[in-house]
């Protein structure tokens, strides 16, 4: 039998099979240079076994976590927004938008009934707009919007379900959308029942404008509603 190949940790100078090691090269970078603060040796070139990287990995993260909560004493205002008010407010931009367009829709023109349906109409859809605005500059959409190399590890897979999720639940409506569209068109010419169709640059701008509250704010909410609270200062 061939003797599994063997690499040599450069921390610990043990020897590992080469599944229980990682080449330095995979190393992040941000966790590649804390462990040069220590072991200025350190080579891109050679190994390190699983348990030294993770206790590194778990450093780093420490560190994140000491600095983000450093900057939370001193001006982030938006970190001390409770969970429940950024859950509430993406509720309200996915729930409220698609919503006053439907009040605003049903609102007919030149009654005093329609007039008052499109106002509060309108003033859902603003409420939407002020709550998307409310969630944009917390920590949850700063997971979702920020440079990659300002995330460490744990919020990277955060910012990877979150997308995946987002996309998933945006290409079913979107499918929903367009089918309801062409059986809409098609039931209309042939049976002439009438089904309700975009019709004009309003209509469709409002599809627009949803696509693109939507497509912002589902991840925001996935985010939101899986992941823990940043820990609490003490
Ligand atoms: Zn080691």
């Amino acid at each position: 039998m061939k003797r599994r190949e063997e690499v040599e940790c450069q921390i610990c100078h043990g020897t590992f099979p080469a599944g229980e090691a990682l080449s330095a090269e995979m190393v992040r970078p941000a966790v590649a240079a804390l462990i040069r603060e220590k072991h200025p040796e350190w080579s891109p070139a050679g190994y390190i076994c699983l348990a030294d990287l993770n206790h590194f990995r778990m450093e780093h993260v420490e560190g994140v976590l000491e600095a983000e909560r450093g900057e939370l004493s001193s001006l982030d205002a938006d970190v001390m927004r409770s969970l429940r008010a950024i859950k509430l407010a993406t509720l309200c931009a996915l729930a409220l938008y698609p919503l006053g367009c439907l009040v605003r829709l049903a609102a007919s023109e030149g009654t005093a009934v329609g007039l008052a349906l499109d106002i509060a109409g309108l003033l859902l859809v603003l409420a939407a707009i002020g709550a998307f605005a409310f969630m944009a500059p917390t920590n949850w959409q700063r997971i979702v919007g920020e440079e990659e190399g300002l995330l460490d590890e744990r919020e990277l897979q955060q910012r990877y379900r979150a997308q995946a999720f987002g996309y998933s639940v945006f290409a079913v409506l979107t499918m929903v959308t367009l089918i309801y569209f062409a059986i809409g068109t098609d039931i209309g010419n042939q049976k002439g029942i009438q089904v309700w169709l975009p019709g004009s640059f309003v209509h469709w701008s409002a599809f627009i404008w949803g696509a693109v509250l939507y497509a912002f704010t589902l991840p925001t909410a996935y985010l939101a509603w899986t992941v823990p609270p940043p820990p609490e200062e003490e």
